[in-house]
């Protein structure tokens, strides 16, 4: 067995739009620096007319504000439900799915206003948007019609949220999101034109105290509409705390903040008070569900603070991102599930040099990045999360040696500010882990974290694991 080297791939494949931001393209363009900050309120939080109340109660103490709203809960999926039903030609489904989701809303309507004149406002953009809804019923389905159909969400949520901060008298205006939310081709968001746009528009609208706008949808290049995938609404508000170069970014949610380990999974999870935007990076892209995982960069390379709130619970201080890391030591750690493992397995690896690059090239080619990866002197493994292309890179991949893969794998990753030496952070990762069956290991590649493959089976217990023998 020749020496073993494990080493990790930068996962945060957002290169696009850092280059766009450090090169500062787009900045030409005539921007106001507006001391606002920017709040985003995810479906729990807009879920029910009580919650649209406290939302409207916490955003409205004066202070000059932009405010992204995502759909309600459970809306964003029954949309998904309605375009599958329609794709697969089940109209029948689809309109009951509609019909019940249009009832959830006439009830949200009946319960949320004061007074008839709302009402009948908010009942007329109901009907309007399940009239459009239902318009693609009789229509071959493209690939468009789920993208229009997912969008209705938070068109509704803002629609309606905004009609109840008028009816209240607070001076609000509604800014259309697919009026300055861009995507280039690759579906990155394009930050110059949404600095632009942003800028009109604000500069267009009459200047009030609360500017509220949908999160998650956007228009592609073709000036179709388009989103920036699920849990967007957190990208959203980043993207526009950047583009406006706000003084801070609020992710408003159902939980006190960023906890040590997944709540969904794990007893005994704790709030965590600070984040560096390098460990906040990781763990929403290794699979905490409270942060999109694109969300950290735009905020970090403009020095923007990001805080976690919980709008069931105000007046907790929540957890504060930014650039200083709090102390040293394991912090957190969360799981990404749906991986798959490649093993490449040659002999021509032996003493070669530009092997890894011929592999490398092969993903490539497909546009799949890959997560981890370790070596040895006759096998490389990685990973990858999209499998879109899997059958042909491995079909490519067989002319180096033997292929195997791996479905069903999760990974684990642990972060913190680890200085090694001082720790012993290592010895102590793989006693919590004895007995876990462990796939992969990448360690090294930064000082913030080590990550492991498990197979997705033993996600929990290795969470579980990790909660009761390294976090409490
Ligand atoms: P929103 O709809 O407000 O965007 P999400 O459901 O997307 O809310 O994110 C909040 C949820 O993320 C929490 O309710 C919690 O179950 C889940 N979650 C997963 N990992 C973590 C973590 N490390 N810290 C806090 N919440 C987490
Ligand atoms: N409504 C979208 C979703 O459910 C976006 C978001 O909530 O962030 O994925
Ligand atoms: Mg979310």
């Amino acid at each position: 067995m020749g020496k073993v080297k494990f080493f990790h791939i930068c996962a945060l494949n957002l290169s696009p739009l850092l280059r766009q931001l450090s090169d500062g393209e787009g900045q030409g363009a005539e921007v106001k620096k507006l001391n606002m900050k920017v709040y985003k309120f995810g479906g729990t939080s807009v879920g029910s007319p009580d919650n649209m109340r406290m939302v409207m109660k916490i955003i409205t103490d004066g202070e000059q504000k932009l405010v992204v709203l995502s759909a309600m809960s459970g809306t964003t999926n029954s949309l998904l439900q309605i375009s599958g039903a329609i794709a697969s030609g089940e109209k029948e489904n689809a309109a009951g799915i509609a019909s019940q989701l249009e009832k959830k809303y006439e009830k949200v309507v009946s319960e949320l206003y004061a007074n008839e004149v709302s009402r009948q406002k908010a009942m007329a953009v109901v009907y309007e948007v399940f009239g459009l809804i239902r318009s693609f019923f009789d229509i071959p389905y493209t690939e468009k019609t789920e993208k229009v159909i997912v969008a209705q969400g938070e068109l509704i949520s803002t629609q309606l949220f905004t009609l109840l901060m008028v009816e209240a008298g607070f001076s609000t205006v509604l800014l259309p999101a697919l009026d300055f939310m861009r995507v280039d081709d690759e579906r990155a968001a394009y930050l110059p034109a949404i600095r632009t746009l942003l800028a009109e528009l604000m500069g267009s609208s009459p200047e009030v105290d609360y500017y509220i706008t949908q999160g998650f949808i956007c228009r592609n290049p073709q000036g179709e509409i388009d989103n920036l995938e699920r849990g967007g609404s957190d990208y959203t508000a980043s993207l526009i705390g950047a583009a406006i170069n706000s003084e801070e970014i609020q992710i408003w949610t159902d939980i006190d903040g960023f906890h040590n380990n997944d709540p969904r999974y794990v007893d005994h999870t704790r709030k965590i008070d600070q984040l560096s935007f390098l460990e906040a990076a990781e763990l929403a892209y290794f699979g905490a569900k409270i942060l999109h995982p694109q969300t950290v960069l735009p905020a970090r390379v403009q020095n923007i603070p990001v805080r976690l709130k919980n709008t069931m619970n105000p007046s907790d201080s929540g957890t504060l991102i930014t650039t200083e890391s709090d102390g040293t030591g394991i912090k957190a750690v969360a799981a990404k599930d749906g991986i798959t493992a490649i093993k490449i397995r040659s002999a021509r690896m032996l003493m070669a040099y530009g092997f890894l690059k011929r592999v490398f090239e092969i993903f490539e080619k497909y546009k799949t990045p890959i997560d981890m990866i370790s070596t040895s002197e006759v096998a490389v493994s990685l990973t990858i999360d999209n499998t879109k292309f899997l059958d042909q890179i491995s079909e490519e991949l067989l002319a180096f040696g033997e292929v195997e893969v791996d479905r069903d794998m999760s990974i684990i990753c642990i972060v913190g500010d680890i200085i090694t030496e001082e720790t012993g952070f290592a010895s102590r990762v793989f006693n919590a882990l004895d007995g876990i069956p462990i796939r992969m290991i990448s360690y090294g590649g930064s000082r913030f974290n080590i990550s492991v493959l498990v197979p997705t089976a033993h996600k929990k217990s290795t969470l579980q694991t990790l909660s009761d023998k390294l976090l409490n």
